[in-house]
C-alpha cells in the first residue's frame, strides 16, 4: 500500500539511501536512523479489515509528518514499519527528543475508517557515527535498539553505545572522572571569538579538556554525559565556572572587558540553584556580568519550558548574555524561543563547514542571521576553518565567528602569550603548529 505522508521504500533501498546521505553528510556530521512500529497492528487490520488499517497507517504517517523538521525525510517500509532520518543532528540526546516528540504525536486515538481506534508504538534509534560507521551498521543498530525496546517492555530506545563506552567502562570512566576533579586534572581551553564586522577579539568559549593516562584525550561529549548521568555534574559545572572565572581576569589584564562563552549542561536548567551558583561565583571573582555568556543548547530548555524560562530569566536579571548554542539542530519551537531572555543565537558548525560549497546551508545560515537580527539579537557562526567562509560570513552580516581559521582552543598560557598578536589581526593563529588535535 502507499502512504501519502511517508515515501515507500524496501529495506535494500533504505540501505542504499543511508550509505548515500553519510557518504554525503561527511565526517563530523551526525545523523540519526529511526525505527517505528505500530504495536497492535495485525489486531487492527483482522479485527476491522484493510481498509482501516491502511487509514490508521495513512493517520500516523500524517503524524509523524506534522512533528519532523522539515527536510528530515519520513519512510514507510511495509506492513506496520516506519523509518525517520534526521540529518544534521548535534547529539544522540537530540534523537532521543525527536523520539520522544514522534512517539507522543503517533500514540493516543486516531480516527480511521469512521472509526475511533487506540494506537500504540515502539520506537528504536541509532545515530551515525556513534554507534555505527555505514549504513548497514546504522540500520542494525536501530533495529537492534527496537529488538531490545520490545525485550525490555519499553516505549523507545536508542542504541546505549556511547563511543565505545559499554556499561561496565562508563562506571570506570565515572569513578576516573570523580578522581580527575579531585585532583584538578582537568583544564579549561579558550577558543577566540572574534568580531567579524571589525576584525577582532570579541571574546572566547571555554571548553573542557580531559586527558586520560590510559586513553588520551577524551572527548568532553563523553565525560561531560557521563557526569550528567551521575551527580558529578554539579561537581563539575561549579569547578568550571569557578575555574572560568578566575581565569578571566588574566585574559582582562590583557584585553579589557572581553566576553567570556561558558557551555551550561542542560540539566542545570532544572534547579534554581544554578542561580545562587553562578552569582556566589561571580562575587568572588569581581565578573563583570555583562562579560558573562551562557550557552544553553535549544534542547535543554525543551524538557521543562516553563522551570527553564523561569530560571534563565533569573540569570539575565543578574546581568548575564545568554545565547543559544547549536542553533538549527534542535527541536525548539520558534515561538518559545522568542519568549526567551535571549542575546545571541550561535549558529551550529554542522551548517558553517560546509556553506562554501552547500547552497542549502548557506541559506540557512543566511536565515539564522536574518532571523537573530529581526529578533534585536547578536549572532555568531562556529566552525569557521578558512578565509573563504570568513568572508563569505563578513558580506553575510555575521557578527561574530569562531573557528581554526582564528584559532584552536587554546590552555590560558598559550592563549595569553598568543593574545596580543592575536589582538591586532584578523587572521588569528590559525596556523597555529599547538596542536593537530586541538587538544595537545
Ligand atoms: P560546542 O559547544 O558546540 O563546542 C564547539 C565545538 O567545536 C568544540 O568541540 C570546538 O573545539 C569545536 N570547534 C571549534 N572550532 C572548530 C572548527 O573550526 N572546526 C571544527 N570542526 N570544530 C571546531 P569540543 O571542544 O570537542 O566540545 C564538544 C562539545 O562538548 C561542545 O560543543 C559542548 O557541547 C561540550 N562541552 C565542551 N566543554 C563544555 C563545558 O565546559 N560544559 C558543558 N556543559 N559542555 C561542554
Ligand atoms: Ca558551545
Ligand atoms: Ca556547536
Amino acid at each position: 500500500m502507499s502512504v501519502t505522508a511517508a515515501q515507500s521504500l524496501t529495506r535494500a533501498q533504505l540501505l542504499d539511501l543511508l550509505d548515500r546521505q553519510i557518504d554525503t553528510a561527511g565526517a563530523g556530521h551526525n545523523l540519526a536512523l529511526l525505527l517505528f512500529d505500530l504495536r497492535d497492528f495485525r489486531r487492527i487490520n483482522a479485527g476491522y479489515g484493510q481498509r482501516v488499517g491502511d487509514a490508521v497507517l495513512a493517520a500516523a504517517a500524517e503524524r509523524i509528518r506534522q512533528v519532523l523538521r522539515p527536510g528530515d525525510p519520513l519512510f514507510y517500509l511495509g506492513h506496520d514499519e516506519f523509518a525517520v532520518l534526521l540529518l544534521a543532528l548535534k547529539t544522540p540526546q537530540v534523537a532521543e527528543l525527536a523520539m520522544q516528540k514522534i512517539h507522543a504525536a503517533i500514540s493516543g486515538r486516531h480516527t480511521a475508517g469512521g472509526l475511533e481506534l487506540a494506537v500504540a508504538v515502539r520506537c528504536g534509534g541509532a545515530v551515525y557515527p556513534l554507534h555505527a560507521s555505514n549504513g548497514q551498521a546504522l540500520l542494525q543498530a536501530a533495529d537492534m535498539a527496537l529488538y531490545q525496546a520490545k525485550m525490555q517492555q519499553q516505549e523507545r530506545m536508542l542504541y546505549e553505545k556511547c563511543q565505545g563506552w559499554g556499561g561496565h567502562q562508563q562506571l570506570e570512566l565515572q569513578l576516573e572522572l570523580a578522581q580527575a576533579l579531585n585532583d584538578n586534572r582537568l583544564k579549561l581551553y579558550y577558543q577566540p571569538q572574534f568580531d567579524l564586522q571589525r576584525g577582532r577579539v570579541h571574546g572566547f568559549e571555554t571548553l573542557l579538556r580531559w586527558y586520560h593516562a590510559e586513553h588520551g584525550w577524551i572527548s568532553p561529549e563523553v565525560f561531560i554525559a557521563v557526569a550528567e548521568r551521575s551527580e558529578l555534574i554539579d561537581q563539575l559545572s561549579t569547578w568550571t565556572f569557578n575555574t572560568a572565572m578566575r581565569e578571566q581576569r588574566r585574559l582582562h589584564d590583557i584585553l579589557p572587558r572581553t566576553a567570556l562563552a561558558i557551555n551550561l549542561s542542560p540539566c542545570l536548567l532544572n534547579d534554581r540553584e544554578i542561580v545562587t551558583l553562578v552569582h556566589g561565583i561571580m562575587n568572588i571573582w569581581g565578573t563583570p556580568p555583562e562579560t558573562l555568556v551562557l550557552e544553553i543548547t535549544e534542547n535543554a530548555m525543551m524538557t521543562d519550558p516553563a522551570r527553564a524560562l523561569c530560571i534563565l530569566e533569573a540569570l539575565h536579571d543578574l546581568g548575564i548574555r545568554l545565547s543559544i548554542d547549536d542553533f538549527g539542530t534542535g527541536y525548539s519551537s520558534l515561538a518559545y524561543l522568542q519568549r526567551l531572555p535571549v542575546d545571541e543565537l550561535k549558529i551550529d558548525k554542522t551548517f558553517v563547514l560546509d556553506m562554501v560549497h552547500n547552497q542549502h546551508n548557506r541559506q540557512i545560515v543566511q536565515s539564522v542571521i536574518d532571523l537573530a537580527h529581526n529578533l534585536g539579537m547578536h549572532v555568531v557562526a562556529e566552525g569557521i576553518e578558512d578565509a573563504q567562509t570568513r568572508n563569505m560570513l563578513v558580506a553575510m552580516g555575521c557578527d561574530y565567528g569562531q573557528g581554526y581559521h582564528f584559532a584552536r582552543p587554546l590552555p590560558l598560557t598559550e592563549l595569553c602569550e598568543r593574545l596580543p598578536a592575536l589582538a591586532d589581526s584578523d587572521k588569528g593563529v590559525a596556523d597555529s603548529q599547538s596542536d593537530c588535535q586541538d587538544r595537545a
